[in-house]
This record gives structure tokens, C-alpha cells and sequence, in this order.
């Protein structure tokens, strides 16, 4: 099959194995690049398989050289199909660890189903020596059916209280385009505290510890997003904030019972980048093409696999606390919101009409990461060749 890019709205319908295959080995070998970690020696992602859980899961493995079991819900190739980009990297990952001598393993499906957590306590038995001693959530989900009601629960982006409009980048044609969206109603909040909040990850620690297989002091970590006020209305003050409140209450909650036995549970507030999540934010789009050439003059320009390698090699495992902010939490963001960082944000923002957006933004740059998370655009590949879009992840086969 010929694979090229089919982009409807904010995703793109297909991907290409070899482009998401090079863009693993390219987030290897800068953590390689780096040198090894004094870090944990067995990790579950859940989350794993694109954006901030496969960097989480590259770092744990090619800079700590844990072994690693990833959690996601992606979709095969089939002959008349190509299979999700999070479904070629999680084989890419698992073909590299592989060979390098990493034990790596998966579980594709629905990570807040009871099934889910009892398979992956077996794989931990099996696998793992029987405990982890590092925890990822990194799930950024549409919807989540309810593991002992069964009901189904949709997650959705906006305002609490006033309209938002807002302008937002078409990620196939590049034009600037209007975004308007109404109030959230009370029920679409609950619903996304629901799928976004921290109910899921506190059933995921009551599971593990249940069964016996958290190491005593094992960290567990979610992760957040505070930006600045102009991503406020339809993020911070939002339904998504209104889910991220409720991650921060159920650290603290997990937090408390962790520490008894010396572990801790925390929030990392990252920087903005083009995942597949954020790409459905409205604004997002138009502020990280602002965002990335400012922080790229100053050489301050990260993607999730270098926040993620700080992550690990500045905050988590260093010699003495993990540094923490007054609220108790993690800050990647530090880059982005250098004070000079954000004041020329604001001197820019007004400024973005569709006759001067080109000069402010780099749309090309945003288009370009865009596509590269679903492998294309990537150098070195040869996009006019035939390739198979069905490809094995050696774990799942068993
Ligand atoms: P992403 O879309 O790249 O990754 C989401 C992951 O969740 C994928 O591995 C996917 O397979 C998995 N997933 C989704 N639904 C699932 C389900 N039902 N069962 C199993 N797996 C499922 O997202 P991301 O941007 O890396 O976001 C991860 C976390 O980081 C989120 O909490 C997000 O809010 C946070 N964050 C993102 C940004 C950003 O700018 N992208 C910034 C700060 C914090």
C-alpha cells in the first residue's frame, strides 16, 4: 500500500509504519545521546503508545533500562487499512527494546475497563518480578465506559460560564479559521471529570495495591497543563480544568496513602506541544505556532521526549527531594513560561488577524509536527514506496 496522509479536522485517518517507526529511533537516540539514568527498574505506562506515555516509556527504558509494560488502546493495520500511529510506535518500541535487551510488554485495549487491570497485574507477575516501582497515567481520552455501571461517559472541550471564540489553524490547508463554542452544561462537566479526572487513575492504584504489586517506594505521576491566560477559558477554567482539579485532589489523596510506605503520587505540569490530544483544543494550535519559534531563538524549544528526559533526570531521580512547586507539584512549563517567553506572547496575541497570522505564526512548523505524529513528513523515508500496513507487536500475540 501507498500510505499518504488523509487529515479530517483535527486527526489524521492514517499513519505510516516506517515514519512512526523512525520517529522511535529518533527519540532513542536522544535519550541515548544523554547517558543512562540512576532510575526505576520497572515501570507501568498507562498511556503508552504516543505524546507524553511513549516518551515516559523511551526514557524509562533506553535511560534507565527498566523494564516496561505499556497500557493503550490502538487500532491493527489491516490489508485495506493502516493501522493508528500509536499502534505502529508501540511496535517499534517493542522491536527496539527488544533487541537492545529490554524487556518490554502490552496491553491493547480499554485501560479503564476491570480487565485491563487484572491483566496487567498478571504480566507484572510474570514479567516484572512481581512489583513496579514507577507509575505513569498519561491518558488522554474521548470517552470512558464506567468499569462497574457500564455507563459511558464523553469527554468534552469547553467553556464553564461564557461562550468561547477564539481562532484556531486548520491543520490540513494552514488557514486561520474562527472557533466558536458554547457553555458547557453541569452534566458535560461531571462527564469529564469522569474520563479526564482521577477517579480511573485512584482504581488503578486501589488494583495494583490490592494485589501486592506496588514496590514500596514507588512514585506514581499524572500529568497537567496551566499555560497562560489566554488558553484559560477553554482550558484552565474549562471542563479539562475541571478534570485537572480533580487529578491534583486524587494526588494528593494518593499522595498521603503512598507515603507511608516512602512513595509519593504527584502531577508534572508540562509544556504545550502538538500531540493528538492537544490538537482538538481549539487556540492550542495558534499558540503552540507562536510558542515554538519563540522558544526556539532562545534554544529552549523541548519535545515530549526531552521534557520527559528533565523529567526523569532533574526532578524525579535526583539526590534529595523531588523539586516541586508551592502547590506541590512538578514544573516542566518552566521554558515556556519564562516571564520574556509570555510577554512577547502577549504582545503577539492581538495581533493574529488573517492578514498578518503568517508573519506571527509558524503554521508551516505546526503542520509539520502535526503530521509527523502519525509519520509522515519524516526524513529519510521513502513515501512512494509499497509497504505492508500490517505489522505484529510480539507481546500482544501471546
Ligand atoms: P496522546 O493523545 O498523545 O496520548 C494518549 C494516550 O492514551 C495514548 O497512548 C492512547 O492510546 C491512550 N488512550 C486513550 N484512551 C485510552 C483508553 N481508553 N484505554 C487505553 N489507552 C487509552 O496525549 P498526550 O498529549 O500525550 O496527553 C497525555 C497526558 O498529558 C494528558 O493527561 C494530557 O492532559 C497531559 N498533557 C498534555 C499536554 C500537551 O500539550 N499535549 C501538556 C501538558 C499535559
Amino acid at each position: 500500500m501507498i500510505i499518504e496522509p488523509r487529515v479530517r479536522g483535527f486527526i489524521c485517518m492514517t499513519a505510516h509504519p516506517g515514519g512512526c517507526a523512525a520517529n522511535v529511533v529518533d527519540q532513542i537516540a536522544r535519550v541515548r545521546e544523554r547517558g543512562p539514568i540512576r532510575g526505576p527498574r520497572s515501570v507501568l505506562i498507562i498511556g503508552a503508545s504516543t505524546g507524553y506515555g511513549l516518551a515516559s516509556r523511551i526514557v524509562s527504558a533506553f535511560g534507565c533500562g527498566a523494564k516496561t509494560i505499556g497500557v493503550y488502546f490502538e487500532r491493527p493495520g489491516s490489508v485495506k487499512r493502516t493501522a493508528s500511529a500509536g499502534w505502529y510506535n508501540s511496535a517499534a518500541f517493542e522491536r527496539e527494546a527488544t533487541a537492545a535487551g529490554l524487556g518490554a510488554w502490552g496491553y491493547n485495549g480499554d485501560a479503564f475497563s476491570h480487565d485491563a487491570k487484572a491483566r496487567v497485574i498478571d504480566l507484572i507477575r510474570s514479567h516484572l518480578d512481581g512489583s513496579v516501582d514507577l507509575i505513569i497515567y498519561s491518558l488522554a481520552s474521548p470517552r470512558r465506559i464506567h468499569p462497574s455501571s457500564g455507563q459511558t461517559f464523553n469527554s468534552v472541550i469547553k467553556p464553564i460560564g461564557k461562550p468561547f471564540s477564539g481562532k484556531t489553524i486548520d491543520a490540513r490547508s494552514g488557514e486561520l479559521g474562527d472557533a466558536q463554542i458554547g457553555v458547557a452544561t453541569d452534566e458535560e462537566i461531571d462527564h469529564t471529570v469522569s474520563v479526564m479526572g482521577g477517579d480511573d487513575w485512584r482504581i488503578w492504584i486501589d488494583a495494583l495495591q490490592g494485589a501486592g504489586v506496588i514496590a514500596s517506594g514507588c512514585c506514581t505521576l499524572a500529568y497537567t497543563y496551566l499555560g497562560p491566560d489566554h488558553t484559560w477559558p477553554i482550558y484552565r477554567d474549562g471542563t479539562i480544568g475541571k478534570a485537572k482539579e480533580d487529578l491534583q485532589r486524587t494526588a494528593n489523596e494518593l499522595d498521603a496513602r503512598l507515603s507511608a510506605s516512602g512513595g509519593r503520587a504527584l502531577i508534572s505540569v508540562n509544556r504545550a506541544l502538538v500531540t493528538q490530544a492537544s490538537a482538538a483544543i481549539p487556540t492550542v494550535a495558534v499558540y503552540l505556532a507562536m510558542l515554538s519559534p519563540l522558544l526556539r531563538e532562545r534554544d529552549r524549544d523541548e519535545g515530549c521526549i526531552e521534557q520527559m528526559g528533565r523529567l526523569f533526570r532533574e526532578r524525579l531521580y535526583v539526590d534529595g527531594n523531588i523539586p516541586v512547586d508551592e502547590a506541590g507539584r512538578i514544573r516542566l512549563d518552566d521554558y515556556e513560561m519564562a516571564t520574556e517567553v509570555q510577554d512577547a506572547v502577549r504582545a503577539r496575541w492581538n495581533q493574529v488577524t488573517k492578514e498578518e497570522f503568517q508573519q506571527l505564526l509558524d503554521v508551516k512548523g505546526y503542520q509539520r509536527d502535526f503530521l509527523r505524529l502519525f509519520g509522515f513528513g519524516v526524513p529519510g523515508i521513502d513515501y512512494g514506496a509499497d509497504v505492508d500496513p500490517e505489522v505484529t507487536i510480539p507481546s500482544l500475540e501471546f
